[in-house]
């Protein structure tokens, strides 16, 4: 079957608009229960002849912090289980917080392929300062892209299927 994708991060990062960029139409929807982080969306992408299935595995908005940190940690480990790359997604506007942070920590001991995508880069030239801060997740070479305005997606797509 086909490599899997999996796109963790944040509320709010931009996971779902990153994820509609790359997918196009060809979504579809796998509810468990209503409102549950296990809410997965997956859809079927191609680059460069490669076929794919990218998965987002956004949840609910948390209302503490406590429960946004349990609710990554819960995203991340059902990335760990089912991915074959992990597509870590940041936001530029935000800087590293707390939470990117604990995850960064537990992808990076999962020993999966893990990129590390900076995203709302919507001017390379505004923003590119403020990327670099982002080494210090210690999961590599942060990617600049912009989902919302389609800015860098091919350089990711690039770093996704060289690992399959
Ligand atoms: P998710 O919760 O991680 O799935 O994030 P969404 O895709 O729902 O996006 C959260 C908010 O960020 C929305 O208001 C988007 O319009 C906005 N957003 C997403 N991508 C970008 C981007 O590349 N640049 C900017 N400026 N805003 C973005
Ligand atoms: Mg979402």
């Amino acid at each position: 079957s086909k490599p899997i994708v999996a796109i963790v991060g944040r509320p709010n990062v931009g996971k779902s608009t990153l994820f509609n960029a790359i997918a196009g139409s060809r979504i579809s929807i796998v509810k468990d229960t209503p409102g549950v982080t296990r809410d997965r969306i997956y859809a079927d992408a191609e680059w460069v002849n490669k076929n794919f299935t990218m998965i987002d595995t956004g949840g609910i908005e948390p209302d503490s912090a406590d429960i946004l940190l349990s609710q990554m940690r819960e995203q991340a480990q059902i990335a760990i289980d089912t991915a074959d790359v992990i597509v870590f997604i940041t936001d530029v506007r935000q800087g590293v917080t707390d939470a990117d942070l604990k995850v960064a920590d537990m992808l990076r001991r999962s020993h999966k392929p893990v990129l590390l995508v900076v995203n709302k880069v919507d001017s390379f030239e505004k923003f590119m300062p403020d990327v670099y801060e982002f080494y210090n997740l210690g999961i590599g070479e942060p990617i600049p892209v912009s989902g919302a305005s389609k800015l860098g997606l091919g350089d990711l797509l690039d770093e996704v299927v060289k690992n399959f």
